[in-house]
């Protein structure tokens, strides 16, 4: 399900998978194989592309015991952010249960 001209993601709308990246925005129909992902990524269709804003998924992130820099609570929502460059590894999100402060591990 990754974009066979630049490699990214691509994501389901109107029936088809369309690349989000503006430089590119190839778009293909999407098959059989592509149904389980489809579902997966729907549920946060509404969601734009900003990186911090997590109310939609929050319900279903996983925590983990890492201290807040803001208000010193040790429990936090995280959830793995893919960077638009390849070459980048993976950004890990993390939000505060008690504050909501948000932040990200390098
Ligand atoms: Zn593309
Ligand atoms: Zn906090």
């Amino acid at each position: 399900m990754f974009c066979v001209k630049c490699g990214s993601l691509m994501y389901p709308e109107g029936g088809k998978l369309v690349c989000r990246r503006e430089e590119c925005g190839s778009v293909r129909d999407l098959t059989g194989d592509d149904d389980v992902f489809a579902r997966v990524v729907t549920v946060s269709k509404q969601k734009p592309p900003e990186p911090l804003v997590l109310e939609e998924i929050a319900e279903t992130m996983p925590r983990s015991r890492i201290e807040c820099p803001k208000c010193a609570n040790f429990e936090a929502m995280w959830y793995m952010r893919q960077t638009r460059a390849a070459d980048e590894p993976e950004t890990r999100i993390y939000r505060c249960v008690k504050c909501s402060h948000t932040w990200r591990e390098y």
